[in-house]
């Protein structure tokens, strides 16, 4: 450890923290350009592309008629099946979930908005990682979020207040506006898998039109000073399920006069995800999504449709348990607080902890700029941090949280999302999914990203490993 502070103190940054050379290594190069078949190739990411959407009705349809039970035919035979399928799956999507101009008005209305908001509102610009394909070109991301979101707050409540458009009406048009959210997900895709074909800028491309379409063809596509990337990661699935959550709440302050602690536990932890994003937004050009992982239907469909549209079981289960029974789930003192209190520790080490290693990241890429956007937690920031050095340049933090584990974020994450299922009780499995299936994309994103970084750095990323030998829970796993 004294010899990494040693290092450091060669340093040029104010907070001793060396600057990387925009200088694009050929192992840089080579990395970028690598074509591994992921989930599962063509086949697989066919699969997810019918899969996704499917399941969304499915899921959507238990929520909606069954109290959260996930429902089967109630005979296995070929008749059974059809007539499960046809009366109680495509009936119900035709009633409750075919696309209607008022649920395009609300869905497409906010993409609009948000999209003109990403254009005009003040930000600072910061630059990204040097990009391999660019030959170490940085590019620059207006990060305007904070300010939109600001905006967006008021301008919402005001449009409620005065009745010109009702929160409520998200969730009355729930089914209707999940449909015009998947088919605007197909639609922008291959809007942009076109543009970037005409424009000449596709990249890692494997040569499988379908498996193209899925990891996508152009690594940065921009409107204007908008980076479509960034936009619908930050500024649209986030917004979107917080305003799911506010209107399941607003519902039940309108039947019953006052919002049980689950629906407000639930606005509170949508909030603090939303927050989180407008307020670090600054540290989001400098991650991987933005530098490696191109525009395709697996990050635009689960941005425009999928994070919205099924990470918010646990708020619809809730009004819909109390819709159907005239009872809202409450808990004990206890159980409630000791939730609250999980929910609030495991936001701080998220926060913190992706703020720790951003920022890091920021002051070796000369984009550090200090924001005093709500809420600045302590430890946020390590001063005169330990870290090891890499052949290749790049410096791995091994200070604050990231001396603990390996994925402090991931852990503090999951462990939000099960406070979200908890939340609710034992009564369905939805208000899980959400847990369940990101433990799942996590996992898997730890070894895509634990493989890239083996190759990258070498002896050095194992010097790094065993110096933190723990990926999730320290002494466990
Ligand atoms: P990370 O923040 O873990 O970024 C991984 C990259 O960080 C690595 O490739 C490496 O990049 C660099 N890195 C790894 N270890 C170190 C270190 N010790 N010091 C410095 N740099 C390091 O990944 P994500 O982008 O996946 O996650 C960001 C956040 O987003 C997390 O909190 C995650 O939970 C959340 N998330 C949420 C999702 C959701 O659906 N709710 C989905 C996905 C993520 P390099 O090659 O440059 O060294």
């Amino acid at each position: 450890m004294a010899g990494q502070k040693a290092e450091a103190k060669k340093s040029t940054n104010a907070n001793n923290v060396p600057l990387f050379s925009s200088k694009v290594t050929d192992l840089d190069v080579k990395l970028d350009n690598e074509i591994v078949y992921e989930f599962g190739g063509p086949l697989g990411v066919v699969g997810m592309m019918l899969g996704f959407p499917s399941l969304m009705y499915y899921f959507w349809i238990c929520l909606e008629h069954h109290q959260g039970k996930l429902i089967v035919p109630a005979v296995w035979s070929v008749e059974g099946i059809k007539s499960f399928f046809w009366n109680d799956i495509w009936a119900a999507i035709v009633e409750g979930a075919r696309p209607t101009v008022y649920a395009a008005k609300i869905y497409m209305g906010y993409i609009l908005f948000s999209f003109i908001l990403a254009s005009i509102m003040p930000g600072p610009v910061v630059n990204g990682l040097p990009i391999p394909s660019l030959k170490g070109k940085k590019l620059p991301y207006l990060c305007n979020g904070l300010a939109a979101w600001y905006f967006t707050l008021p301008f919402s409540a005001f449009l409620h207040v005065t009745g010109i458009f009702r929160l409520t009406d998200i969730i009355d048009n729930f089914g209707h506006i999940m449909t015009i959210a998947i088919m605007w997900g197909f639609t922008l895709t291959t809007l942009i898998f076109i543009a970037s074909h005409i424009q000449g800028t596709n990249h890692r491309m494997s040569g499988n039109l379908v498996y193209d379409f899925f990891m996508g063809a152009s690594l940065n596509p921009r409107v204007g000073v908008v980076d479509l990337k960034m936009w619908a990661e930050i500024r649209v699935p986030w917004p979107i399920l917080f305003y799911i959550s506010v209107s399941c709440a607003l519902k039940q302050y309108e039947t019953r006069g006052y919002i049980t602690a689950p629906a407000a536990f639930m606005v509170l932890a949508h909030f603090l995800y939303v927050n989180a994003c407008q307020k670090g937004e600054e540290c989001i050009p400098t991650s991987w999504d933005m530098f490696y992982e191109k525009d395709g239907f697996m990050l635009v469909f689960w941005n425009m449709a999928g994070v919205p549209f099924t990470y918010c079981y646990a708020s619809i289960y809730l009004m819909k348990f109390e819709e159907t029974t005239g009872v809202a789930i409450t808990h004990s003192l206890p159980y409630t607080v000791g939730l609250f209190v999980a929910l609030l520790s495991a936001y701080y080490i998220f926060d913190t902890g992706n703020s720790q290693k951003n920022r890091f990241r920021m002051e070796q890429n000369g984009s550090f700029i200090a924001r005093n956007a709500f809420p600045q937690l302590p430890y946020g920031h390590i001063k005169n941090p330990s870290y090891i050095k890499t052949a290749h340049g790049n410096l791995l933090l091994t200070d604050g949280w990231w001396g603990v584990v390996r994925k402090p974020h991931y852990t503090a994450d999951l462990v939000m999302a099960l406070s979200w299922g908890l939340i609710t009780g034992f009564g369905s499995f939805l208000p899980y999914f959400y847990v369940c299936f990101f433990l799942v994309v996590l996992t898997h994103r730890v070894s895509r990203d634990m493989e890239r970084c083996a190759k990258k750095y070498g002896k050095d990323w194992d010097r790094y490993c065993e110096r933190v030998p723990y990926i999730f829970i320290p002494y466990v796993f």
